[in-house]
């Protein structure tokens, strides 16, 4: 082929793949939709572990344009309201907190509904739009019990989400009722995932992961499936462009007990989101914003049925979740142990430990070994640094208040990582410095073994210059004292 040939077919090539690849069916105005999230966020709400007593004004006291009904009540008499609005014929059911402890879409819900409530303003186009040809059902908080205990199951402790076909648990029932007698056309099944799963072989976490639930084992796509597609995809397109890269699809392996797979099978085109973890959001604001504007373009794909344009194998393009986050991945360091120095890679988690009142961390070592196939939140190459042990500070402090920055600094530079402290006198028994404290017959433990609590520094030949406190990784340079959400042993 000469030269000219090749650049004509190539350009046919590129051509007829444009064709095919539409950039943007609908047209995505993401900055009128982050206009309307900053003017209609729920203010009242600012971080994920809200009460039941604290919103629930904001549902029934809600007056105009829902009609909110209650529907039910929870094992421990909670009331559970499904709220209507719009005048159009394609139904649209979205249903949140499911699981007790999985709120960010809850937030997003409260935020929605400020925004189908407003009028006169530059985003009536898009609102007449959803309300003309939409009716719009809401139940937030489909298990208030388990949301007070910030627990996943309700208070049978029963998982709400395996019980789709028994219906054993009243909120089940009310789900169930709820799909029955309204019939949607599409269902949107809100939930929260693990932080530690990220988007499939790479480092970037799966912020939002997306699921059009299979409705039989072969996992078979028919006319109501293949529409939860389309929306996905059109989801996923807008999502892109914010967090690009960072959107996973769920498993879509069948789970015969499951709401959002029977809601499939029972004719509704449901859709599954997860909110997942986004670096610098531990309370999920963030998360909260993008669940608004995916669910708000999503309502427009389905009110212009705009949805309908897209073609169904771009849907298996979106990356597969996987579970490979941790939270700190130290590389290659050298460990002492058993008489032995070796080098090896050391995974760290933070997990959530409930108080009554609030929550701390506990930073534990989850693997030691080759953990290549890992990804870490933070990540550090430790190729010419070793662990070395932490010691407790001998000298009692009298109070919390002797502990200021500077002297902190000064001790985890000294390479101390706990002190002991007389008198407590905060309320809580939280506290957020970087560096452990200890009542008076408190013995920490400093042995890098797995499930241990990570406490150590990283030395560079005889200087110290991380300390890894309670699983969190402090630069001995600049120590910040950034929110660390660590208990008072
Ligand atoms: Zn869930």
């Amino acid at each position: 082929m000469n030269k000219a040939l090749i650049r004509l077919s190539l350009l046919l090539f590129f051509m007829s793949s444009c064709e095919n690849k539409p950039e943007t069916v609908h047209q995505i105005d993401l900055e009128l939709y982050q206009k309307a999230y900053d003017i209609f966020k729920e203010q009242s709400i600012d971080s994920r572990r809200f009460k039941y007593d604290e919103v629930i004004h904001l549902v029934k006291d809600r007056k105009g344009i829902f009609e909110t009904v209650e529907i039910g009540q929870s094992v421990q008499k909670k009331a559970v309201y499904q709220m209507t609005t719009g005048k159009g014929s394609t139904k649209v059911l979205l249903w949140s907190q499911m699981h007790g402890n999985e709120s960010t879409a809850t937030m997003a819900l409260f935020d929605l509904m400020n925004f189908l409530e407003g009028s006169a303003d530059e985003f009536d186009t898009i609102r007449s739009k959803i309300l003309q040809n939409l009716q719009v059902r809401i139940i937030p908080m489909v298990n208030p019990d388990g949301m007070d205990l910030w627990i996943r199951r309700n208070a049978l402790s029963i998982d709400l989400n395996r019980d789709a076909v028994a219906l054993s648990s009243p909120e089940a029932k009310i789900l169930k009722q709820a799909r029955d007698s309204f019939e949607p056309a599409f269902g949107f099944n809100l939930h929260d995932q693990q932080t530690y799963y990220n988007v499939n072989q790479t480092n970037k976490p799966a912020t939002i992961s997306v699921l059009a639930p299979a409705f039989n084992y072969q996992t078979e796509v028919n006319e109501v499936r293949k529409k939860a597609m389309q929306v996905i995809i059109g989801m996923d397109e807008a999502l892109q462009k914010m967090i690009p890269g960072q959107v996973g699809k769920y498993n879509d392996a069948f789970e015969p007990r499951a709401f959002g797979d029977n809601f499939q099978k029972w004719g509704t085109s449901t859709i599954l989101i997860e909110s997942g973890g986004l670096i610098n959001d531990p309370e999920k604001q963030e998360i909260r914003k993008l669940n608004f504007l995916a669910i708000l373009h999503a309502l427009l794909l389905i009110a212009d049925e705009s949805y309908r344009d897209y073609v169904l194998d771009d849907y298996y393009t979106i990356p597969d979740n996987d579970l490979k986050l941790m939270d700190l991945l130290i590389k290659n360091i050298a460990l002492e142990k058993e008489g032995m120095t070796y080098r090896t890679d050391i995974g760290i988690k933070r997990r959530e430990v409930d108080t009554s009142y609030d929550y701390y961390v506990n930073g534990a070592i989850d693997d030691i070994g080759d953990l290549s196939v890992f990804y870490g939140y933070e990540e550090i190459d430790a190729t010419d640094m070793k662990v070395v042990e932490g010691k407790v500070f001998p000298t009692y402090f009298e109070n919390m208040d002797n502990l200021t920055h500077e002297r902190v600094t000064e001790l985890l530079r000294a390479g101390y990582l706990a002190v002991k402290v007389k008198h407590v006198t905060t309320e809580s028994s939280l506290h957020k410095l970087p560096i452990q404290v200890l009542n008076q017959t408190y013995e920490l433990a400093t042995n890098i073994s797995l499930g241990a609590t990570a406490n150590f520094f990283l030395q560079k030949d005889d200087q110290l210059k991380y300390a890894v406190i309670n699983g969190y990784l402090i630069n001995l340079e600049s120590v910040s004292m950034n929110d660390f959400k660590m208990k008072i042993y």
